[in-house]
């Protein structure tokens, strides 16, 4: 994996790639390119040794022209200020290409979560919810999970802040546990609208799903929850990894049962039904009709870009493929559907479970879905119309073109104030 590429050019490099098919002055570009603020805090917590430990954290709010802020808090080694301003100016841009009414923010805090009890961390967590309390709510920015968060660490940050606000208000954060608010259909939302958004590319490539063969790379609620909804969609899961390494069965393999494996021993390898144990990066190059990288950020850099044999990438996670490992497959003509629209299922029912939470009423299974469907496919319609209009080569390069309009179209609409 390269480390090479910084995360926040990555983005502001996406978003001048746009800017060229974009009628919209540099001026207003500029202002697009940057958070509107970030917040950098140092929590000091006791360990349950009695010691003292400090953790540096981040939230950045980057654009609220459409919406309160959203975007989730993520706990992992590799959180760094660019990060976040990167992640939230993506979730920006994934809001916008999905048309729901919010705008972009990150969190995260620089731990690796394994390194500490569950009491260490509901104590980090509240902490980091206190100095959040000012610039979050329903109104305002709404958190969500991200990487190694989930119901667990929202449900804290929820009670936190209601406990400090002295309210209730379920909508100030989202991805909770459903007795706390939290809405059916939200755990999957993420591998569900990467499957999608894959329906539908194969169905505009005039390629059939069917019997087609499918790499997971990150084996986390993204990563396997997709290779759990592809295979239900008739196509075959032949490979998948996580931090430990990769199976490869080139006659596939039943991706509950390797989940299953994880869970009972921490990694996908040595599940049974694998052939063959290889590296992640093997997974990423693997011939297969699509691959989904479902880690982190530049799992795929200009050099592997040159091996990889996938005809279609559906983005999971947020930002997997360099630029300049784009401008590769691009040459190679892969259809890659970037994360912004592929991944944005999880943010798409984070909307839904505000809605929800700000009516009071809660809707099935099926109705989350249901509407979620059609979020993910109108948004697939945009991105092709705006491919085809402007003759590009790249659909992420699409999406940017719609998303950006959007979010300067309610910047301009908002007028300008002293
Ligand atoms: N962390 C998820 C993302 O990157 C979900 C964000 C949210 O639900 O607000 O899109």
């Amino acid at each position: 994996m390269s480390q090479e590429a910084n995360p926040f050019e990555s983005l502001q490099s996406q978003i001048d790639e746009a800017a060229t098919y974009l009628d919209i002055g540099d001026d207003v570009i500029e202002r697009l390119k940057y958070p509107e603020r970030v917040l950098e805090t140092n929590l000091t917590i006791e360990r349950d040794d009695g010691t003292l430990e400090r953790f540096k954290a981040f939230r950045s709010q980057f654009n609220g022209d459409r919406g309160p802020y959203k975007g989730g808090i993520r706990y992992h080694p590799q959180v760094s200020r660019d990060e976040v301003r990167a992640l939230s100016g993506w979730m920006t841009y994934k809001t916008a290409i999905v048309d729901i009414p919010l705008g972009g923010g990150k969190g995260g805090i620089i731990l690796d979560p394994d390194d500490y009890s569950e009491s260490e961390l509901e104590r980090l967590t509240r902490s980091f919810a206190k100095e959040l309390r000012p610039m979050i709510g329903e109104d305002r920015d709404v958190p969500a999970p991200d990487v190694n968060t989930g119901q667990r660490e929202m449900n804290w940050i929820k009670d936190t802040y209601e406990t400090l606000e002295n309210t209730t208000e379920p909508g100030v954060i989202t991805g909770k546990a459903l007795d706390s608010g939290g809405s059916e259909g939200r755990v999957e939302a993420t591998g569900r609208s990467t499957v999608i958004a894959a329906r539908e590319a194969f169905d505009y490539l005039d390629k059939d799903l069917e019997g087609a063969t499918v790499a997971v790379q990150g084996y986390g609620n993204a990563g396997w929850i997709a290779a759990k909804l592809i295979d239900e969609m008739g196509a075959t899961v032949v490979a998948a990894s996580d931090s430990s390494g990769g199976i490869y069965n080139p006659d596939g393999f039943d991706p509950v049962a390797a989940k299953d494996h994880k869970n009972e021993t921490g990694s996908v390898v040595g599940y049974e039904e694998s052939e063959e144990e290889i590296t992640n990066d093997e997974v990423l190059t693997l011939d297969v009709d699509l691959l989904i990288p479902a880690a982190l950020e530049n799992a795929v850099d200009e050099d592997l870009a040159a091996d990889v044999s996938a005809d279609v990438i559906s983005e999971a996670a947020n930002g997997p493929l360099t630029p300049a490992a784009d401008e590769v497959l691009k040459e190679k003509d892969v259809f890659v559907i970037p994360d912004i629209l592929a991944n944005a299922g999880g943010v798409t029912v984070s909307y839904f479970e505000w809605v929800q939470n700000r009516q009071r009423f809660y809707w099935s299974e099926e109705r989350v879905n249901e509407e979620l469907e059609t979020v993910i496919v109108d948004a697939f319609d945009a991105l092709v119309e705006a491919y085809e209009e402007n003759d590009l080569d790249n659909p992420r390069t699409a999406a940017y073109v719609v998303a950006i309009q959007r979010v300067a179209d309610a910047f301009a609409e908002a007028g300008s104030w002293p």
